[in-house]
């Protein structure tokens, strides 16, 4: 069993909660341990957490790639399955750290132009229900952004532009060597990319209705995500039950999970004061899956 690698990123503050919560962060990182400063006027505790990679806000999408996933992908291209997750509450940063912006593209863009630059190779790249065979990076690249239109999300008041859903981006790599290609058998790997939807807790996000439902969901969802991934870290010793048929999200992630597959899990977190319980939680996600 592979050891899943646990990372923390910090976001920088936005330019509104820098005016309004003075600016600095409420989060030390040192290494690779992330833990509250001293200064701070709360009873909770100090204690330091221990992550494989702890990324501070002037971290960029090139460095997480380098460090984080680039070894999956690679492994990828050599025929292993892999996945790489972003987790953590609505604006903590996980689209940014997946999708990226045009100067720091995100995690997605540099694998899939790592692969190519990688293989020669005929991939298959399936979108939805849709399965759409691309022969180099700009195709899958197009299609990634057309796809971003079809991408089904319900507002809330928590960030306008929030989506509670999850999106998973998934390369089906086909490969043979380039010799004696007649008889080498064709290598066929999985990896899976995943904007996770929020792992806000409902009463926050003000939501009702279909929403609410849709809330309780995600929030089930991701709790037997965490269970699977936490089955799975513990079963590097003991032989456990994974339950990955709890949830239709580890069902569909099951290929790639597990077994010889390298997964990689980066938990977001927003720095302002105000988002304390909520990163305290995802710092205990990412704690879980160690
Ligand atoms: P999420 O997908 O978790 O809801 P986003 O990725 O949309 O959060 O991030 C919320 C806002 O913060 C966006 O405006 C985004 O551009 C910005 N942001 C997030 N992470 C970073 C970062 N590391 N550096 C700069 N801006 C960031
Ligand atoms: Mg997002």
């Amino acid at each position: 069993m592979e050891k899943i690698c646990v990372a923390v990123r910090v976001r920088p503050p936005t330019p509104e909660s820098s005016s309004s919560e003075n600016g600095s962060s409420l989060w030390k990182v040192e290494d690779n341990r992330i833990s509250l400063h001293k200064s701070l006027d709360t009873p909770i505790s100090t204690a330091s957490y221990a992550f494989d990679h702890v990324f501070d806000e002037r971290s960029t999408n090139a460095c997480v790639y380098e460090l984080l996933t680039k070894d999956i992908i690679h492994a990828a291209v050599e025929g292993f399955n892999g996945t790489a997750f972003a987790y953590g509450q609505t604006s903590s940063g996980k689209t940014f750290t997946m999708t990226g912006s045009e100067t720091d593209p995100g995690i997605i863009r540099r694998s899939v132009r790592d692969v190519f630059d990688r293989i020669q190779m005929r991939g298959v790249f399936v979108a939805g229900l849709k399965e759409e065979i691309v022969s180099d990076a700009e195709q899958i690249l197009k299609l990634l952004d057309s796809g971003e239109v079809n991408r089904h999300f319900g507002e809330t008041n928590m960030n306008v532009h929030s989506s509670r859903s999850h999106t998973i981006f998934r390369m089906v790599i086909e490969s043979r060597g380039k010799e004696n290609s007649s008889t080498d058998a064709i290598r066929v790997s999985v990896l899976n990319l995943v904007d996770l939807a929020g792992s806000e807790r409902i009463a926050k996000t003000g939501a009702g209705g279909v929403r609410l439902t849709e809330g309780k969901y995600i929030n089930k969802s991701l709790m037997i995500l965490g269970n699977v991934i936490n089955k799975l870290s513990e079963s590097s010793k003991l032989r456990a039950h994974i339950p990955y048929r709890d949830s239709k999200l580890t069902r569909i992630l099951q290929p790639a999970l597990g077994g010889n597959a390298k997964t990689c899990i980066i938990c977001t977190i927003a720095p302002e004061e105000h988002h304390i319980e909520e990163s305290k939680g995802t710092l205990q996600f990412a704690s879980r899956a160690k």
